[in-house]
């Protein structure tokens, strides 16, 4: 199995040398917008804004409501269709994704960055290579890992600079990842306040919220 070339270089980010520079300003470099509609859903209306990353092509999505003007509660969502669409216990994204639209409508506002980086950026199809090797014993990192691939591929400059475009100026970031809190810092995106997402443990990813926790520094304060 070859790994690919992108796998060692793009999970470590690279820290500029020298003073800080000041902020480039919003040019929209990464991702153009492309169209958008109102997306009533059962948390609320909300307009569904695409966006397409130029240099992947990639479809990105930003669920938003009410007035996200400056602060904003948000989550940055990559995108897991065996756990959104179709409620896999392998994992605990859909009750955060769920979690996030759900506290988005009680307060009105915020928005939901969809970002289409599948099975933590390694696409579907390793994803299920990966799933059949943490049933032969391997957790999820050492799965990614046995496929050639770092632990972590996702990156968050396009959620950053779709936020910027939307004029969120700060979050309250709902995420249990303090990697995606540096990592969202680092592209510029003033984080105000980490809320933590609860989602309920199962029997069927226990085990994966645990290594999530040991092994990616997940803040899973209620794990047992
Ligand atoms: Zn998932």
């Amino acid at each position: 199995m070859s790994s690919p070339d992108s796998a060692a270089t793009s999970a470590g980010a690279s820290t500029p040398p020298g003073p800080k520079e000041p902020l480039t300003p919003v040019t929209a470099a990464l991702v153009e917008f492309l169209a958008e509609a109102r997306v009533p859903t059962e948390h609320g209306s909300f307009t569904m804004k695409l966006f397409r990353e130029k240099a992947t092509g990639l479809e990105h999505v930003a669920m938003v409501m009410g007035e996200v003007q400056g602060s904003a509660l948000v989550r940055v969502h990559s995108e897991c269709m065996t756990g959104d669409v179709f409620g896999s216990l392998r994992c605990d994204c859909g009750p955060q994704l769920q979690f996030a639209l759900s506290e988005i409508g009680k307060r009105g506002s915020g928005v939901v960055v969809y970002l289409r980086q599948e099975g933590r950026g390694i696409g579907l199809a390793n994803k299920l290579r990966a799933y059949q090797l943490q049933d032969q014993g391997l957790d999820t990192v050492e799965a990614n890992q046995h496929l050639g691939f770092a632990a972590d591929l996702r990156k968050f400059d396009a959620a950053a600079e779709i936020l910027a475009t939307l004029g969120v100026k700060s979050v309250k970031l709902m995420t249990n990842n303090p990697r995606k809190v540096q990592t969202l810092k680092d592209q510029g995106v003033q984080v105000e306040e980490r809320v933590p997402v609860r989602s309920d443990v199962q029997p069927e990813n226990e085990r994966y919220l645990g290594t999530k926790a040991r092994k990616l520094g997940h803040h899973i304060d209620w794990l047992g």
